[in-house]
């Protein structure tokens, strides 16, 4: 017996309550925020859908572990069990902990960065890039050409481009290369794998170049389920083995754990190096704290310990992709054009295509999150011309290469009616009038725009 159905692997011990709430009085909410979702009230969303990120439900095993937290300021057990527990994932003998993701970035790469120097990647993630920029240094982005097209169904659509890895090091030289930065899975390029091949030959020209080899594992777990399924070789690999082989291909790692350590808080910096453990971990004492918490309580360590271990469980991830392909490919079966096939942690939709009538100086984008919370009390990102635009000397938007929509699916936090219930928001959505005009942006900070800006609707003239 095969069963379709494939239930979650957990039992709801606690539950949080979601409020339900009316379309006017969503419609109220909506204008209160501006017609930004970033703007809104936790309590006024019924599916929160904004990201993946420290929104996962811990275990019981994990609570308990935070009784037990040690909060020595030195040498704590708990910072000893998160630090064996990813020495033995990474093989990296050298654990700094932080607050989260950003702070390891910005601990190794402000050390190897600055004025001159170029870091390449298959996708930057944008606070990767912020802390490269923000040294001096510039952020190359080479994924591979099938990442750009949205429809394009390839195994590993998150790959470097090793080609275009060569003639980047050749055009500024190997000595001005500080890094070569491997996001798994690729969260910008949509959440899309990369194979253990393209890991292998990124480090090999790594290697013959001299070159710092970093992965940005935040999601090396989900990424492993895609290499024991899609690449030939692996199917007797687990998925912890998978994870292992990949770490042991790079000079060291970067990790946000509130990805794929199941945790709200934390992130860690490993390296293999001993010199730059030692340069990166001044700062760290300076910056976020002693060498045995980084910015982190105890109780978060051992929280992180555990949920490093539960991520690699194999029902865990089987439900987790496979959830993820479920909402893809029921969109995809209703006809909405979504980024195929789905990645590991989101659903991507192409809100371009979904309302063609719109101009883009009018964001499509932002018409699907607010027309998905007016009618259902969902709330999405948007990731195209209100997240990239920029304007040309004359003040006209240059709009992003893309206009998408991004539902991130949080870990453990829901179930499949909920799951259910957004597909069915969007069997509503198609059916009505597509829009034919969108928002003007009345308010906007000069960084980072898409949190905090303002909008107001267009009617037609
Ligand atoms: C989330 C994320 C980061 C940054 O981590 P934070 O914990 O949010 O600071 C870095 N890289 C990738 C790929 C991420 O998804």
């Amino acid at each position: 017996m095969t069963f379709k159905t494939i239930i979650e692997p957990f039992r709801i011990k606690s539950v949080e309550k979601i409020r339900i709430t009316t379309e006017s009085e969503r419609l109220d909410y909506l204008k209160k925020a501006h017609y930004n979702p970033f703007l809104l009230h936790s309590d006024h969303v019924m599916v929160d859908l904004l990201t993946d990120s420290g929104t996962s439900a811990m275990s019981s095993a994990q609570w308990a572990g935070m009784l037990r937290g040690d909060e020595s300021y030195a040498g704590a057990s708990s910072w000893l069990r998160m630090e064996k527990a990813i020495q033995d994932l990474t093989g990296c003998p050298y654990v700094l902990p932080t607050h989260q993701g950003r702070a390891a970035e910005h601990l190794l790469y402000t050390r190897i960065g600055g004025a001159g120097k170029v870091f390449i990647s298959n996708t930057h993630f944008d606070t990767t890039r912020a802390n490269i920029e923000f040294s001096g240094a510039t952020a190359i982005d080479c994924p591979i050409r099938e990442n750009s097209d949205p429809a394009l169904l390839h195994p590993f659509k998150g790959n470097l481009d090793p080609v275009k890895l060569l003639e980047k090091i050749e055009k500024y030289g190997p000595e001005n290369v500080a890094a070569v930065v491997l996001t798994v899975t690729n969260n910008s390029g949509g959440g899309q794998p990369v194979s253990m091949e393209n890991a292998r030959q990124v480090s090999e020209i790594c290697k013959k170049h001299g070159i710092l080899f970093i992965l940005d594992a935040c999601r090396i777990a989900e990424n492993a389920w895609f290499v024991k399924h899609r690449e030939p070789g692996f199917e007797n690999t687990t998925y912890r083995e998978i994870a292992q082989q990949m770490f042991a291909l790079a000079d060291g790692c970067i990790m946000s754990a509130k990805k794929d350590a199941l945790v709200n808080m934390g992130g860690f910096l490993a390296l293999r190096d001993l010199d730059l453990a030692v340069q990166c971990r001044t700062v760290l004492i300076i910056t976020e704290g002693y060498s045995t918490y980084g910015g982190l309580s105890g109780r978060d360590m051992e929280a992180i310990a555990i949920g490093l271990e539960e991520v690699f469980e194999p029902d865990y991830l089987h439900y987790r992709i496979k959830s993820t392909e479920y909402l893809a490919e029921n969109l995809h079966t209703l006809g909405i054009p979504i980024m195929r096939p789905a990645g590991g942690h989101a659903v991507y939709i192409d809100a371009r295509a979904f309302y063609p009538d719109i101009p883009l100086d009018q964001y499509p984008g932002q018409v699907m999150v607010c027309e998905l919370y007016r009618l259902a009390g969902i709330r999405c990102c948007e990731i195209g011309s209100v997240m990239f635009g920029k304007y040309d000397e004359a003040g006209k938007l240059i709009p992003a290469p893309m206009d998408l929509v991004r539902l991130a699916i949080p870990r453990r936090v829901y179930t499949q009616s909920h799951i259910d219930y957004v597909i069915e928001t969007f069997d509503f959505l198609r059916q009505e009038p597509g829009k034919t005009t969108g928002f003007k942006i009345t308010y906007e900070p000069p960084f980072l725009r898409h949190f905090t800006a303002r909008f107001e609707p267009l009617t037609k003239q």
